[in-house]
């Protein structure tokens, strides 16, 4: 069904007046989690013919002042290091594109399994709930925090050093353990918000001066908190265009939900998508 739609609106024209009109002067962001290669391959192909793909640098200093940006700039980003990101590694030196990759500090570089993936439990349910909560209902369901599991999913620390030599690879935090930021106490929310950022630092030597907030999920304390905490930006998952005075710790994104068909590439890419969404939730409120 919904293939039908992104197809009908792939040929209906919006993508390119979206791109043409709005895109033009604005930066667009997209978010992935783990892509295949095949559909990676696809959408880097169409996101580089059609725009101008910048990284994650680039935007920063042209909010300084300090450079111009490209029409049609798009940042791509992905979210939680899955280790098949290291799969894109040939895709991404071959086409030349900058990404920016967040990773979990305490799950990246270990067999720590992401909760959730854990199959048995409905992760969106478990997304409501206090995190004291969430994390006893994992642990009912047989999923434990800090056990070594036999199989990883995250990236590896050989896989990570191996990335940061590439120019065209940027890390950056995605909290420690992956909670629902809003549904942590204080000191908890605090120590996922700055002790990531420390944890990378240590461990990989990066400098981290980006953070993307989990399942997209923030209040006005966590953007207080990741303020404090020395970041310089945060990534939400709100729906929209950003330009260079765009509140840097609201900034916005388009999901393009590792999708194989290009249809629902560039359907998304364009805005299109979260509009419709923005205009249902409205409609249904
Ligand atoms: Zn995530």
């Amino acid at each position: 069904m919904n293939n039908a739609i992104f197809r009908i609106l792939r040929y209906s024209g919006l993508p390119f007046l979206f791109r043409e009109l709005i895109q033009r002067r604005m930066v667009t962001i997209v978010m992935m989690h783990d892509m295949s290669v095949r559909a990676a391959e696809q959408a880097f192909r169409y996101w580089k013919k059609h725009y101008n793909i910048i990284s994650f640098n680039d935007y920063l200093k042209a909010r300084q002042g300090k450079a111009k940006l490209p029409p049609k700039s798009l940042i791509l980003t992905f979210d939680d290091g899955h280790k098949g990101n290291f799969l894109l590694m040939p895709v991404i030196e071959k086409m030349q594109i900058p990404v920016t990759i967040f990773l979990c500090s305490s799950i990246t570089g270990t067999n720590r399994h992401f909760w959730f993936l854990q199959k048995n439990i409905a992760p969106d349910k478990l997304k409501k709930l206090p995190d004291a909560e969430r994390i006893n209902k994992l642990r009912n369901a047989g999923f434990e925090e800090e056990k070594e599991y036999p199989g990883r999913q995250a990236l590896s620390r050989e896989e990570i050093d191996e990335m940061k030599r590439s120019p065209f690879f940027d890390f950056q935090s995605h909290t420690r353990t992956h909670p629902i930021l809003p549904q942590c106490v204080s000191s908890k929310a605090s120590e996922e918000i700055s002790g990531s950022k420390t944890e990378l630092e240590e461990k990989y030597g990066l400098k981290i001066r980006g953070f993307a907030y989990p399942n997209g999920d923030y209040s006005e304390r966590e953007i207080e908190m990741v303020e404090q905490a020395g970041y310089d930006y945060a990534l939400t998952t709100d729906a929209g265009y950003n330009s260079i005075n765009t509140n840097p710790f609201k900034l916005k994104r388009f999901s393009v939900n590792d999708s194989e068909s290009i249809d629902e590439i560039i359907v998304k890419t364009s805005g299109i998508w979260g509009l419709l969404k923005k205009l249902q939730c409205r409609i249904y409120l």
